[in-house]
């Protein structure tokens, strides 16, 4: 009976990207009302009405192929960040670009990829949908990326190094002064891939390092944006980069025509405009995680400085009940005890409302476990 399917045992041996439970779902199995959900890193004001805007305008052609190339799109990032359209990459959220990344600089069995651990788990999945070895760098103990075992980690095989900036679950910031000498003694052959799907998030961080800057120079360096954090797009599916020319050649040859749909396309036009629908998120930002961090501390846990739209801290206690606990409450949170921080736990900044919430029930849960 059946047909042998044959599928490559390196994607069995992969897990599924767990996304933050959907509100929907907590409602329905806890029978709740009121559900928030401070796990995947969103924004919490929604999109740009000037996205809405032109998103509803263009829906009536969505009969029509997207412009594959995504021309007006490019031109609106070229002016913006001051970059030639030679040095921009874009795609189906970052998530798309680190694959085809992935399938671009990862060829041969053997070949490696190096990230900082805990990291984002999409740098994961690129080395193992490529067949290659996949080489974890621990944080340090301060949850920073640590540069120096990172380049200890490279040999003649590495091909990819990636740095999320800030890190995802950490929220932690790398500086030039550490950059600057890692960049300097990175090898010939292998790309330095910058992260900054939080990047406008951290604009206060000390001695930032930013991508565009090292793409300009002629380094070999790529930068990674999103759409989907601070402009507020993250079901529409648009991320963005900086890279080498050649680089940006190459990835044309790799990707799909229609990479980024036709809403998707007047929707990050739109929200790239909308400076004050931006700043008001970051200000927000600003506020939640001052917020967040006292709640911790008030707590006796402690949380980490972070950078990006999230808190992240060690609770000084296991992680998973306080967790499961907040979920039976209606509050979708995110535990480290996958990321092998079984203390931990990510609270992304939401509105003061969501936050005041989250406070109210998290002393609770403490107090009842
Ligand atoms: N990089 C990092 C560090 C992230 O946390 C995320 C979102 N979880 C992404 C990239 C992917 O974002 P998107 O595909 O929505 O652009």
């Amino acid at each position: 009976m059946g047909m042998a399917i044959a599928i490559r045992p390196q994607i069995l041996r992969m897990e599924p990207y767990a996304p933050g439970r959907p509100v929907e779902e907590v409602q329905r199995e806890f029978g709740l009302d009121r559900v928030i959900k401070l796990a995947s890193n969103e924004n919490p004001f929604g999109p740009s009405p000037r996205a809405i805007a032109a998103v509803t305008e263009a829906a009536a052609r969505m009969h029509i192929y997207p412009d594959g190339a995504s021309r007006a799109l490019r031109q609106a990032i070229s002016q913006k960040f001051g970059v030639t359209d030679a040095h921009i990459l874009l795609g189906n959220g970052s998530d798309e670009l680190i694959h085809i990344l992935g399938v671009m600089f990862l060829g041969e069995p053997g070949d490696e990829l190096i990230m900082g651990d805990p990291g984002f788990s999409r740098y994961d999945a690129s080395a193992h949908l490529a067949g290659c070895r996949l080489v974890k760098v621990p944080l340090r103990a301060d949850l920073t990326h640590d540069l120096d075992a990172m380049l200890a980690a490279i040999t003649p095989r590495t091909r990819m190094v990636f740095i999320a900036n800030p890190n995802n679950p950490t929220g932690t910031v790398i500086t030039r002064a550490e950059f600057d000498p890692f960049l300097a003694r990175v090898p010939d052959g292998v790309v330095v891939v910058l992260d900054e799907a939080y990047g406008e998030y951290a604009a206060d961080a000390p001695d930032p390092v930013s991508a565009l800057d090292y793409v300009r120079s002629g380094a070999p360096v790529i930068g990674l944006r999103t759409f989907s954090k601070a402009y507020g797009l993250a079901g529409i599916r648009v991320g963005f980069g900086f890279a080498p020319a050649e680089v940006v050649d190459a990835y044309h040859r790799a990707r799909e025509p229609f990479n980024v749909n036709s809403l998707a396309q007047v929707a990050a036009i739109a929200a790239l405009e909308d400076e004050d629908h931006i700043a008001e998120s970051v200000a927000h930002n600003h506020a939640g995680l001052q917020f967040l961090a006292e709640v911790f501390c008030a707590a006796e846990a402690h949380p980490y400085r972070s950078f990006a739209n999230f808190a992240y801290a060690d609770l000084g206690r296991p992680a998973q009940p306080v967790f499961e606990a907040l979920l039976r409450r209606g509050v979708i949170v995110r535990s480290g005890s996958h990321v092998g921080h079984p203390h931990c736990l990510r609270v992304s900044v939401g509105r003061m409302d969501e936050l005041e919430i989250f406070a109210t029930e998290f002393r609770q849960v403490l107090d009842l476990i």
